[in-house]
């Protein structure tokens, strides 16, 4: 029985009112629950006395309730906090936004609270911790209970009882999938064990063998997927390029000479051109490396050879940039290049892509506007698309399908770990811009605690009077859009009419139009706004050589990626630039302390994926992977490793998925990728 095509419904216990809430987390058959896997568990195991509560740990505590209060902050922020005890001492609790416990707690009643403690002087701290039912459902492991992500409509304990009624129906019909041989090598647990410990664990051990092959699992089916991709690719004849000469033609025009990284990366696609097999390769170069010089040789290239280049960016500011940027220097070789973006009027649009069409124009830059059905190309030869993480992999697919077979280059910033790109860009070749043009000043960089935010801007002011510019960018605020614009906004208001008020404060954020967005750049470009106040809209490319200061504040909330990448957006010319992390937390201080020792990306996100694991990087933006439970388990390098040469292994020997004994694999495979646009390619 295949339990991916068994609806949830056929378990008891699953009403049609249920299935409703079910299938809004996405569960649809048993196996779907099977795979829903618990966001934590509550470790009885782990019960102690108030006083004996040590920093940071997970625990178990019961306590009675002395005191509540209610507190409504702002709109979409209600705190309730409690004071209780024990015979050993005193514990605040703090809940966010969960108003509905009100009904279930009152004063004088004892609860039981799991979750991880803080120590302050003089009492002991709990935020959000999970609040024990009387009695947990029976049957299963009395030390660790599942915590689910829920829907409204649902309780812990409805799920729980489901995911237990699908585990006994999965004793009877579950399938291995990976191959005994494989199980062995890895020391890897069977399925079924896996999965009903990383439900119910019995133990620590229990769980972290269940993690371990889950993950594995998953790891697995993804990079097989993708190496298969890149081997079929490797089939795909591609336009073959071989006019390199008007790329040395192109670096003797530069005011500069290209560094030796650029140099590198530009012949590696010359040789995927010249190989006549269809380049699928992703520049990897940290902020300012020069990337798109090097994307300027290729389209060049390829114009000479007679084909069409586009270059897509994430955002109309990049696009004019790139486009204003490369025009004098392509028109130079007489090659026609324009641009192509929403805010155009209809008329210059139509023109464009009428040019596109005939094959009178060469090259195009744009932006998602390019994706259009009626942009059609008379002999498309390369795609590049900047900041592709922006994207994901659908677009770039999109633009490719609109030639035959055209070279395909994407460029990010995003540092990541060689070891880790080749497993996140399994598909792609990968080209490293590892050296920065020479002459760049690093950018100093210092963390500000809450007393110094007057000294940081007392600084601002001085780099001002020199004519020089600045950023400031207020976080994202993830449960909250409106909140966020509210922040940016404050913080504005707060600038402009005090430290700054001297000069002139504009503000960028994500909820402008395009024109609006547009305008405020332009005025900042021209040196008409000194300030500018945003979101962490500016985090993609934009050049500005003027800035020369970049203060984030609440940098408390970022992570170290994006740091580097705001960080990226001063430093851009011969003038010292400086960076100010304010923080409003202490806590956060020594994890950014990498922040003031280097500048260097890769290391910064190696020592991110040192610290937190790789399952972080996964997490970030997908990466528009397949939808898959990645992130939610936490990956090992060793885990993501030991896949990696399984999939080599794999794919040496049976590189058709053509082994009956293998069908389970495909058919995980296919399953893992069939909910994406990816699947047409398997
Ligand atoms: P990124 O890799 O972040 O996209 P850009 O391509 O925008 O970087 O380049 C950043 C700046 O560096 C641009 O102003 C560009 O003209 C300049 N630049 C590119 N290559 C060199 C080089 N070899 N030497 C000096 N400056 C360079
Ligand atoms: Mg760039």
């Amino acid at each position: 029985m295949n339990l991916f095509s068994t609806p949830i419904s056929n378990i008891s216990g699953v009403s049609d009112a249920r299935l409703v809430y079910f299938q809004k987390l996405g569960i649809f058959s048993v196996a779907d629950m099977l795979y829903y896997f618990p966001k934590n568990y509550e470790n009885r195991m782990n019960v102690k006395t108030v006083h004996e509560l040590q920093e940071e740990e997970l625990a178990t505590v019961t306590v009675r309730i002395l005191d509540i209060s209610t507190r409504r902050v702002r709109q979409n922020l209600t705190l309730i906090s409690l004071l209780c005890e024990d015979d050993t001492g005193e514990l605040k609790v703090t809940f966010f936004n969960q108003k509905y416990l009100t009904q279930k707690l009152t004063v004088g009643k004892t609860v039981t609270l799991s979750g991880k403690v803080a120590r302050r002087i003089g009492y002991v701290e709990m935020t959000n911790p999970a609040v024990q039912k009387e009695s947990p459902a029976s049957n299963f492991s009395e030390n660790y209970i599942p915590r689910y992500a829920l829907t409204k409509g649902l309780t812990q304990g409805v799920v729980q009882k489901i995911a237990f009624e699908c585990l006994k129906f999965a004793k009877e019909h579950l399938a291995e999938t990976l191959p005994m041989e494989l199980r062995k090598k890895y020391h890897l647990c069977e399925l079924l064990y896996a999965l009903e410990n990383i439900h119910f664990p019995k133990g620590e051990e229990e769980l972290s063998a269940a993690k371990k092959r889950l993950a594995f699992e998953e790891l697995f089916y993804l990079m097989l997927g993708l190496g298969k991709i890149k081997l079929q690719q490797k089939k795909a004849m591609g336009p073959k390029l071989t006019n390199y000469k008007i790329a040395e033609e192109f670096a003797e025009k530069l005011p500069f000479p290209l560094t030796n990284a650029q140099k590198r990366v530009t012949r590696e696609i010359c040789a995927d051109f010249k190989a006549g097999h269809q380049m699928n390769r992703l520049v990897q170069g940290d902020v300012g490396s020069g990337k798109t010089m090097v994307a300027a040789m290729a389209m060049l290239i390829c114009a000479q050879s007679e084909y069409q280049a586009v270059l897509m960016a994430p955002t109309e500011i990049l696009a004019r940039q790139h486009y204003e940027g490369l025009k004098p220097y392509l028109e130079e070789f007489h090659l026609s290049l324009e641009l192509l973006v929403a805010s155009m009027k209809k008329k210059e649009k139509d023109r464009v892509i009428s040019g596109l069409a005939t094959g009178e124009t060469s090259l195009v830059i744009g932006t998602h506007a390019l994706l259009y059905d009626k942009v059609q190309f008379h002999k498309l030869g390369l795609v590049i698309t900047d900041e592709q993480h922006r994207f994901g992999v659908k677009a770039r697919s999109v633009l490719t399908e609109k030639g035959e077979n055209p070279h395909c280059l994407v460029m990010t910033a995003t540092p990541i770990p060689r070891t880790l790109a080749l497993i996140i860009y399994g598909d792609l070749d990968v080209s490293v811009i590892d050296e920065l043009p020479q002459g760049r000043t690093p950018v100093k960089t210092r963390i500000a605690g809450e007393k110094q935010r007057d000294k940081v801007y007392q600084f601002v002011v001085k780099e001002l009077e020199k004519g020089n510019q600045a950023f400031v960018v207020c976080p994202l605020i993830e449960e909250s859009e409106t909140m966020e614009l509210e922040d940016a906004i404050r913080l504005q208001e707060e600038l402009q009419t005090t430290y700054l008020q001297d000069y002139q404060v504009g503000l960028l954020h994500g909820r402008m139009k395009a024109e609006e967005k547009d305008a405020v750049m332009n005025a900042f470009l021209k040196g008409d706004i000194q300030v500018l106040v945003s979101t962490t809209v500016v985090e993609v490319g934009v050049n500005v050589p003027n800035a020369t200061v970049m203060v984030i504040e609440n940098a408390e909330r970022f992570g170290l990626a994006s740091l580097h990448q705001l960080r990226g957006r001063v430093g851009r010319s011969n003038k010292q630039s400086y960076c100010f992390l304010n923080l409003s937390d202490e806590k956060a201080r020594k994890r950014l302390e990498i922040m003031e020792k280097t500048t260097d990306g890769f290391a910064i996100s190696e020592f991110d994926l040192k610290n937190r694991g790789p399952g972080e990087f996964f997490g970030i933006r997908q990466h528009g992977l397949p939808s898959t439970v990645l992130s939610r388990l936490s990956y090992t390098m060793e885990t993501v490793r030991a896949a990696k040469q399984a999939v080599e292994f794999f794919l040496a020997n049976d590189p058709d998925f053509q082994r009956p004994e293998n069908k389970r694999i495909f058919d995980a495979v296919n399953r893992m990728f069939s909910r994406h646009h990816y699947a047409s390619q398997l």
